[in-house]
């Protein structure tokens, strides 16, 4: 076995070359440079964050395989990522990241006295003779209550999730139903759960599954006459995760096998925690018989995060992947993007990818243009937070002031400007406006927009002031 970190990753190039396109090859592989191998583990340098992941996404099972073949069992890759953050300065730092640890959350092996016909294994769920069978958990790492930041938006479903992790089965939280909108958080609070448990009890079978791929497999169960054997594998999981539930809707032969699972599982004082978009309440084409269990535990909901959690995910995201970036850039985003997780990481990942790919510093005004891509299918509109913020910034103001009732004149006139500034650029009612800038009616921030017209034709100082609010505020 090779033991010099050149020698193994050329030959690691070596078999890379057979198994990708030279395009991606081009792209994506020659750009890395081996940097040390240490006790099996090959560390390598890539070019930037995006870089990384795109590996990640796109070549994991390629990588692990041809790591093992070289390194043995023990094998693993670790990536240093060059950020080219730093522009005055010319040697890039670098960031160490390991491999996006997917290596399976193991269950013990289970075994189940099915009699079954030998090799090759044609149906899933059978287990052939008294062989052990190793259900993966299918639970991602990544996805732990570490890190999942708490906020007022979901707390409730966290202490619920975090309960139940410690006992399963053994609270009155079962099912546990998590559900919220898209993007908030439901799929990541799922896993965490698994994982905590698997953290606390290794010797329990934790099942995570979407609807999706449960539906499949019971279609496929169906199509092999082995819809018992299917229904005997769900039975025997100790802690079963079903994600996006809703999916079921309409599918009334799935909605029957579940439902039997369901109750054996509940009966057994095993625990189930299922996700939803929507509250039992409003879920269409749902059996109720089956719904009526959905209420049994717990329904908690995830609501969109506030702008201090919004910031606080920005930033533990940003702690993980070893990356800074300018205080007015991670406001921003945060101000820009309310309602979806999921766009806010995306958001924050592009920008750095651009950044690092067509060197450039991450700025305000490159988070400006990315921001638009991310934000779909609304009109891009800034927020009266966001409004007030950099209006306040601009004065150096305290925000608390200008939502307050104060009257004294310079916090007044921010007042006015803000409001000024959110008729002109937001959707927003004038009541809206005045609700927020100090519980103001909306004859106040008529009378402020006037106010501000006028003073703009006088008053040379502060047509600036407004040219320069109007520059900040701009999208483009
Ligand atoms: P959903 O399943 O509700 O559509 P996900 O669980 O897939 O949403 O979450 C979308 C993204 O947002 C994931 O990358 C997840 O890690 C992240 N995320 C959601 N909530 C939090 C949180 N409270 N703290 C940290 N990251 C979060
Ligand atoms: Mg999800």
């Amino acid at each position: 076995m090779a033991t010099d970190h050149n020698q193994v990753w050329q030959n690691c190039i070596d078999i890379i070359k057979d198994n990708v396109s030279m395009q991606a090859f081009k792209t994506w592989f020659e750009p890395i440079k081996p940097v040390k191998l240490e006790k099996s583990v090959l560390t390598i340098q890539v070019p930037s964050q995006f870089f990384y992941e795109w590996l990640e996404e796109h070549y994991v099972p390629l990588l692990k395989k041809i790591i093992r073949k070289e390194l043995g069992p023990e094998g693993r890759l670790e990536y240093s990522i060059i950020m080219e953050n730093n522009y005055d300065n010319a040697n890039p730092y670098t960031v160490k990241v390991p491999t996006t640890n997917k290596k399976a959350i193991k269950n013990p092996s289970v075994s189940m006295p099915l009699d079954m016909s030998d090799t090759p294994i044609k149906n899933p769920f059978i287990i052939p003779g008294l062989r052990k069978l190793n259900i993966d958990s299918n639970l991602n790492p990544n996805y732990s209550f570490d890190n999942f930041i708490e906020g007022d938006c979901n707390r409730l479903a966290r202490s619920a999730g975090f309960a139940v992790a410690n006992k399963p089965g053994g609270t009155s939280f079962n099912p546990l139903l998590i559900y919220g909108g898209v993007g908030l958080g439901k799929t990541h609070l799922a896993h965490a759960i698994g994982i905590e448990i698997k953290n606390q009890y290794p010797e329990k079978t934790v099942l995570y599954v979407s609807s999706e791929k449960f539906t499949h497999q019971f279609i496929d169960a169906v199509k092999n006459n082995s819809v018992n054997d299917f229904s005997h594998f769900y039975q025997m999981i100790d802690v079963l995760i079903i994600d996006d539930v809703q999916f079921f809707s309409g599918k009334e032969k799935t909605q029957d096998v579940f439902f039997h699972i369901f109750n054996h599982l509940h009966q057994t004082g095993k625990q189930i925690v299922l996700t939803s978009d929507k509250p039992p309440v409003e879920m269409q084409g749902m059996e109720q018989r089956l719904l009526s269990r959905f209420k049994w535990g717990l329904s908690a909901d995830l609501q969109t995060p506030s702008l201090e959690t919004r910031i606080a995910i920005l930033e533990k995201k940003m702690y993980a992947d070893g990356i800074e970036l300018p205080k007015e850039v991670v406001e921003y985003l945060a101000y820009s993007i309310t309602t979806n997780i999921r766009e806010l990481e995306g958001a924050l990942i592009s920008l750095i990818a651009q950044a690092s790919l067509n060197k450039k510093a991450i700025t305000l005004d490159l988070a400006k243009q990315m921001i638009d891509k991310f934000v779909k299918n609304t009109a891009r509109e800034v927020s009266i937070d966001y409004i007030q913020k950099v209006v306040c910034d601009y004065f150096d103001l305290p925000i608390e002031l200008l939502k307050s009732k104060t009257r004294k004149r310079e916090i007044v006139q921010a007042r006015q400007i803000a409001m000024y500034f959110a008729k002109k650029m937001t959707k927003s009612s004038l009541a809206n406006i005045g609700l927020h800038c100090g519980g103001k009616d909306h004859a106040t921030v008529l009378h402020a927009c006037r106010t501000v017209n006028n003073l703009q034709e006088t008053d040379k100082h502060f047509r600036k002031y407004l040219e320069d609010l109007e520059k900040k505020l701009s999208i483009q």
